[in-house]
């Protein structure tokens, strides 16, 4: 396999001595036949994400195994071996990939795991980093003098992408619809979990039912009927009830878990750059966790509404005729029908779980939000949807306050940043806390997000009592109607979101409107 080398000499300089021009990287072929020996490695996502994408691609006959989560020394990994100017979630990542493969190396040499491993990850090409991220990777892999191991890209925007040179690799349609519904459920299960961990009763039990929910999910993904490669899975992945009924038996399971509704806490919405706001670990100073520990509800980010972006640029193109397309009209239709079938399908799972899951924001919407701060055809990063996704939170009291994780060295997150200051200044009373996260300074940025959390917990508590006063509700009458309505303490009771951010303050105006509770 070529290596990349930069030429150091020019020829006017030492005419004899050959030019050795940049090689872009390119994998040896995957064959078919190494297929049963050859282990995929993937990450970027959640643990649930990945679990249930190993489901998918078990059934499909791959080995599989998701890299390990992030941790702070693989921050030190990937920083020694690419560009300095990298922006931190590469470093995280490449970092991630070096120990692992080092790990490998050392118990196993570098013939086997040349051999035995490949990485496959996303691919894109765009304005930012993102599509360079398998630079950094081959860079590192030299660094490491494993110049043979094989990485592969999975564009984003093509289900059936055809096999890898080689053939051992199918981007086809089974294979690409296994992920996205195993993405798709992961993020409903996301929701689930973040909106039951603050008020569970007995703590430990949401973290119990969430693995045994994901194992559960895993082996449908395991076992899917194989239904063909390409209009057949499909048809099957839109039209069958088998994921439905699979999520139906998962919220009997939540159905157990005791919860306490009437704790008021403040409701953080996470945003960001995908990699920061999707990652659970030490790559973001595990904020998540830390937010919840900070006695606050987090709304976590779900992979879906990436995923629903992606979509948006080829339908605006068309509509403003910027497309070379033949038939625009017709390719239009069909992007929005897709959008239809792809909200839809999301739709029909979180009914599945009783309609607690969150809905997918409209993107129409986070575009008009978004447009008099930030241009939709300014592309890189989450684009204009980190305005969108704000002011669509403040806007909908979706969260008392907005935490946004910017990674260190982003440049589209530093525009959005900027850009907010111009939100702020049209609406100052919108909660927002932008936190720049270099992986290695944890106590600042943590800080920065207490200062803006502290005024987001006042605010629940002002509108906890505010609706008390209103409704003529005590938390001691509600007690004594919840100790004959025990349904209400259950993780899958819906609270219906009323005029309010928190989850308490809407409990109560839940009881006193639609239940009837009257005052003592
Ligand atoms: S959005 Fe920012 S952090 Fe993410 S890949 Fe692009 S430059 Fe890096």
């Amino acid at each position: 396999m070529a290596t990349p080398q930069l030429t150091t000499i020019s020829p006017s300089m030492n005419p004899s001595k050959p030019v050795n021009h940049y090689k872009a990287y390119k994998p040896r072929p995957f064959k078919k036949e190494e297929r049963d020996k050859v282990t995929i490695l993937y990450g970027g996502l959640t643990w649930k994400h990945e679990r249930l994408i190993q489901g998918a691609l078990h059934n499909l006959n791959y080995k599989a195994e998701p890299l390990p989560n992030i941790t702070r020394e693989d921050l030190d990994a990937g920083k020694e071996l690419i560009d300095v100017g990298a922006c931190c979630p590469t470093i995280f990542t490449t970092g991630s990939l070096v120990n692992l493969l080092k790990k490998k190396v050392a118990s196993q040499g570098k013939d086997e795991v040349n051999d035995k491993f490949v990485y496959l990850t996303a691919g894109a090409c765009g304005p930012c980093r993102f599509g360079q991220y398998h630079e950094s990777y081959s860079m590192a892999l030299d660094g490491l003098g494993l110049r043979d191991f094989r990485m592969f890209l999975l564009a984003q925007d093509e289900l059936d992408q055809g096999s890898a040179d080689g053939g051992g690799l199918e981007i086809n349609m089974p294979l690409s619809l296994g992920m996205i519904w195993g993405i798709l459920c992961a993020d409903l299960l996301m929701d689930l979990e973040y909106m039951t961990r603050p008020y569970e009763v007995n703590q430990g039990q949401t973290d119990r039912v969430l693995k045994e929910s994901i194992e559960y999910l895993y082996d449908k993904f395991r076992n899917r009927p194989d239904r063909g490669k390409k209009l057949g899975p499909l048809a099957w992945h839109l039209m069958t009830n088998y994921f439905t009924k699979a999520l139906r038996a998962v919220r009997k399971k939540w159905e157990a878990i005791e919860v306490d509704h009437l704790r008021v806490k403040a409701k953080v919405k996470v945003t960001g750059e995908f990699w920061l706001q999707t990652h659970e670990g030490e790559g973001n100073y595990n904020i998540k966790r830390w937010l919840e520990q900070e006695d606050s509800e987090v709304v976590p980010p779900p992979v879906a509404v990436w995923l629903h972006y992606l979509l948006h640029p080829s339908i605006r193109k068309l509509e403003h005729r910027h497309s070379a397309s033949k038939h625009p009209r017709l390719q239009q239709l069909t992007l929005k029908a897709l959008e239809r079938v792809y909200r839809g399908t999301y739709n029909r799972f979180r009914k599945a779980l009783g309609n607690l899951p969150y809905e997918l924001p409209d993107q129409e919407e986070l575009r008009r939000l978004a447009e008099p701060f930030y241009h939709f055809e300014l592309r890189g990063g989450e684009g204009h949807m980190l305005i969108g996704k704000a002011l669509h939170t403040y806007h909908h009291k979706k969260a008392h306050m907005t935490c946004e994780l910017s990674p260190y060295s982003c440049m589209p997150n530093t525009m959005s940043v900027g850009s907010m200051a111009n939100v702020l200044g049209k609406y100052p009373d919108l909660l927002y806390a932008p936190i720049e996260v270099k992986g290695d300074s944890e106590v600042h940025a943590l800080s920065r997000c207490q200062m803006i959390l502290t005024e987001a917990k006042k605010r629940a508590k002002a509108e906890f009592e505010s609706v008390l006063n209103k409704t003529g509700l005590t938390v001691d009458t509600i007690r004594k109607y919840e100790a004959h309505h025990p349904e209400l303490r259950s993780a899958t009771y819906r609270i219906p979101h009323r005029d309010c951010a928190g989850v308490a303050a809407n409990y109560v105006l839940h009881l006193a409107n639609d239940r009837g509770l009257a005052r003592a």
